[in-house]
């Protein structure tokens, strides 16, 4: 079985974890319910895309 040969110091294991960290997903706020949705996507909400509606929401 392969063994490392030296212990990984605390500095080298902090470097290689540099980019571990997972960052937010892009979110835009919806033009027509203000509310959060994600770029190129029809919105959760009021079901609305490039300024019109494409999927019927629930309300109307
Ligand atoms: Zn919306």
């Amino acid at each position: 079985m392969a063994v490392p040969k030296k212990k990984t110091s605390k500095s080298r294991r902090n470097m290689r974890r540099s980019h571990d960290s997972v960052s937010a997903g892009a979110h835009n706020e919806c033009s027509n319910c203000g509310e959060m949705r994600r770029p190129h996507h029809v919105c959760g909400s009021c079901g609305h895309y490039d300024g019109r509606e494409v999927v019927a929401s629930e309300a109307a």
